[in-house]
């Protein structure tokens, strides 16, 4: 399928264009049709399918003709980010258009916001509280929605806004179309788009399922000491091939400069490598001239290696797609795999949003026998679970562990309090394999 099937504006297609977009996304493909249609869509994807797209396209299609300069769309979003980027979608696809649209947040002046308002717009795309106070002042005029967007609404949740977006959609017309994303459906998710669809077409973008042959574990442990960690646990764990991962690609570098000093048979993979160096590590790797290969997100990409022991994340990624993705190359063809996941404090947020994806909490470990100096890896877990459960209002809502500038921050699932959680995540480590990883000579 391409972007012609869809019989969209010469207009839209240029921009297609530009942007950079070959095909569809199977989003975009299921979702398009059904959207320019005029039927209600409950979309079950995350971000990163190309969901903003999915409604984008159809939404701006609809607005090249009728009155202009009418709130026409509505687009709400938990985060300003997210507005950003919406926002920005539709500057980009819609730019050899005149439909204009409007991000809406708080934290920033009123008073741009009010000039936008003012001067016309077609499309708003706001966050639900800052939303709410230009209603209750009047400034806009919500009167001729014809659509309305709710993206990511398990977060909104999350974040506490749901009686936020009820107060919101008192303000719109009941006729209208309305588009529900979100990438988890729980409960009350499940009510609100029971009562605000009608009659709607359910989209749903199967998330890239890690590999059920592939456990996980989580390690928690302080930045300074993750050197030591990982050398400990290749010295204690039997492995076969093992797949490093860093966040950056002078973390890659040195880091397997290290364990080549260490006596590992190791090689990186990473951007600043010229590309034959780069052909001679996967293919070092491939035939067992390196036990290890230290890579990051986007040089791993090329990686057709099929049987990797065991991925370890050094570093957590930024998002829970390159998560499944790093650890969907081990575990391959039924063998059986291990993901070990180094994590400082700060990464417990996007933990949690891992754990979410899997449908069950990680198994929280401790490596017997290493020396981890006053830190308490426990304590972490701890903490970060009495802080995921402090009441929305006292929760800083900055995220950013999403490279595509989505909030990450959220609460835990509900129910469960710290100590209970923290009690049901600490199993006790598999027995370790022996021998250790083979050292060089
Ligand atoms: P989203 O899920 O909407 O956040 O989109 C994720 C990323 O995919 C964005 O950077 C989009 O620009 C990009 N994208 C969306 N649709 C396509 C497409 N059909 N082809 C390539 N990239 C796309």
């Amino acid at each position: 399928m391409n972007f012609a099937d869809f019989s969209l504006d010469a207009r839209l297609n240029t921009a297609i264009e530009a942007a950079g977009y070959t095909a569809p996304t199977p989003i975009q493909e299921q979702a398009i049709p059904l959207v320019m249609s005029g039927r209600d869509v409950l979309g079950l994807a995350q971000t990163g399918t190309g969901k903003t797209a999915a409604f984008a396209l159809p939404i701006l299609q609809r607005l090249l003709s009728g009155p202009q300069r009418k709130i026409r769309v509505l687009i709400v979003a938990p985060t300003r980010e997210l507005a950003e980027q919406i926002h920005q979608t539709f500057v980009d696809l819609g730019k050899n258009t005149k439909v204009r649209s409007t991000p809406i947040y708080g934290g920033v002046s009123k008073r741009p916001q009010l000039a936008a308002l003012r001067a016309g717009v077609d499309i708003v795309v706001a966050c639900p509280g800052r939303l709410l106070d230009h209603i209750g002042e009047r400034d806009i005029d919500l009167s001729a929605v014809e659509v309305l967007v709710l993206d990511e609404a398990d977060r909104m949740c999350d974040m506490g806004f749901l009686p936020d977006i009820r107060r919101i959609l008192q303000h719109l017309p009941k006729q209208r179309q309305t588009l529900f994303f979100s990438a988890t459906m729980p409960d009350d998710i499940r009510i609100l788009s029971a009562e605000i669809l009608n009659n709607p077409a359910t989209v749903q973008i199967g998330m890239i399922a890690p590999a059920e042959t592939v456990s996980h574990a989580i390690y928690p442990i302080p930045e300074k000491l993750k050197n030591k960690l990982l050398l400990a646990m290749l010295a204690q764990t039997a492995t076969g091939r093992v797949l490093v991962f860093t966040r950056t690609k002078r973390r890659a570098r040195n880091l397997a400069l290290l364990l080549a000093n260490e006596g590992f048979n190791t090689s990186a993979l990473q951007g600043n490598m010229a590309q034959n160096r780069r052909q001679e590590s996967i293919d070092g790797f491939r035939e067992g001239k390196y036990d290890i290969l230290v890579a990051t997100d986007i040089a791993s990409r090329g990686i057709d290696v099929t049987d990797i022991s065991h991925v370890i994340n050094f570093d957590i990624p930024d998002t829970v797609d390159a998560y499944t993705h790093r650890i969907g190359r081990t575990g391959r063809a039924e063998q059986l795999g291990d993901a070990f996941t180094f994590v400082t404090e700060s990464d417990e947020v996007m933990v949690r949003d891992i754990e979410k994806v899997l449908g069950e909490p990680l198994e929280r470990r401790r490596l017997p026998d290493f020396d981890y100096g006053d830190f308490v890896p426990e304590r972490q877990t701890a903490i970060a679970h009495a802080h995921q459960n402090q009441p929305a209002s006292l929760r800083s809502q900055r995220g950013g562990h999403n490279l595509l500038g989505s909030n990450t921050a959220r609460p835990a699932r509900v129910g469960g309090d710290a100590a209970r959680n923290n009690r049901q995540n600490w199993n006790n480590p598999r027995p370790q394999r022996s021998p250790g990883t083979r050292r060089a000579g």
